[in-house]
């Protein structure tokens, strides 16, 4: 079967880019052999989509460690990528289809945080934060392939009469955007959403069907505020590259005023960090109106200074990390905002993020690097189609 994957040894990490399109075996499910195979199924892939993710491992900037670890303990040289998806399954194991109740033509997406189900957070329902999770695509094989072997308690049973395949491909991401809106009350709620990168974007759509009232965009491009505007953000503020050269750390006060000024002079009740800015991080807490919520979902590797510190403190500010999808609340969650008739979801992601399919989606078996690689720069969202 074809295969995109990242075949370079550890070594050549910094100084490659891309993924290679190579010949790759097919997985098999051998229940005599690994007693695993019995809760699992093969899936043949429909639509995947490329995830930010994808891109650091594209782009060399994040996913080193767990990706050649992973391999060496595999004892295996190249890993598939890819794991957002929709696709049909094939073949399912004895105990996926006698328990689970999988059969060959059943349409899933799946969550792609492989959970133990045994430590002490899944013991809880806590499985987003599993001491021993695997990623798909990054930490295990993913479905950037003709066939993908997954667990079958991952998967989500997915009507495309009801969803659009191409948004449908899409769920996981989407997951990460209401897990994040459901992080704290948005109802009648002001929203400041800094970075409207693909999640951002999402976040706007989500955070509105969930009844917040006011959502300020903050970004530094201006591509993105004029979809952040499409979507229907009341306020998008571009930060100017200036400011984020000045100071890198200490919040942007232009902006801090602009967004109190439209919030009875005191700043929005909540505000989501979702660029992985260590300035865009401080200029939403200092955006933040005293009692109010901060959430975090944008990362950047090392060390991030926080301004004011006693001030997070002396007026009350509460911070919470998000991270993955609460499985499988934020999946029900979703399901119903995509097939709700109130909020046209489905249309606003397919004709805004998507493009009406227009330059992002592409077919798997006649992968092309540079036209591949020229969209995922363009566009917040790229699909594969098989
Ligand atoms: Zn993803
Ligand atoms: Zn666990």
């Amino acid at each position: 079967m074809k295969a995109l994957v990242l075949d370079i040894p550890r070594k050549d990490w910094e100084s490659t880019q891309g993924m290679s399109f190579v010949d790759h075996d097919p997985p098999e499910l051998r229940e005599s052999q690994d007693p695993a195979d019995a809760s699992r199924v093969i899936i043949r892939p429909r639509y995947t989509g490329f995830c930010g993710s994808d891109k650091s491992i594209w782009f060399r900037h994040a996913f080193k460690e767990p990706i050649f670890d992973s391999l060496a303990a595999e004892q295996k040289t190249r890993r598939i990528c890819g794991h957002e998806l929709l696709g049909e399954i094939v073949e399912t194991g004895s105990y996926a289809g006698s328990h689970y109740g999988y059969k060959a033509g059943d349409i899933v997406s799946t969550e792609s945080h492989i959970f133990c189900g045994k430590c002490h957070q899944c013991k809880i329902g806590d499985a987003h934060v599993c001491s021993d999770h695997k990623i798909i695509g990054i930490s295990t094989d993913g479905c950037f392939a003709e066939l993908v072997k997954l667990p079958a308690k991952e998967l989500w049973k997915t009507d495309t009469n009801r969803i659009r395949p191409e948004v449908a491909a899409i769920q996981e991401p989407l997951g990460n955007a209401v897990h994040a809106c459901s992080r704290v009350d948005l109802r009648g709620r002001t929203l400041a959403i800094f970075g409207c990168g693909t999640i951002g974007l999402l976040s706007i759509l989500v955070s509105r069907a969930m009844g917040a009232a006011c959502i300020i965009g903050v970004d530094p491009n201006p591509k993105n505020l004029e979809l952040a505007e499409r979507l229907g953000v009341d306020l998008p503020i571009q930060v100017s590259r200036e400011a984020i050269q000045d100071t890198p750390h200490s919040p942007d006060l232009e902006i801090v005023n602009t967004i109190r000024n439209h919030c009875f002079g005191e700043g929005v009740d909540v505000a989501m960090e979702m660029s992985g800015s260590n300035q865009a991080l401080n200029t939403a807490i200092a955006s933040t109106r005293a009692g109010g919520d901060i959430v975090l979902f944008g990362i950047s590797e090392g060390d991030y200074t926080l301004s004011n510190f006693q001030e997070i403190i002396m007026h009350g500010k509460s911070m919470h990390s998000v991270i993955g999808r609460e499985v499988f609340q934020t999946w029900y969650t979703l399901s119903n905002l995509l097939q709700s008739k109130g909020h046209d979801l489905q249309d606003k992601i397919y004709e805004v993020i998507l493009n009406r399919g227009e330059g992002t989606v592409f077919p798997f078996l006649e992968f092309n690097r540079d036209q591949f690689e020229a969209s995922i720069r363009q566009h917040p969202k790229v699909i594969l189609k098989y």
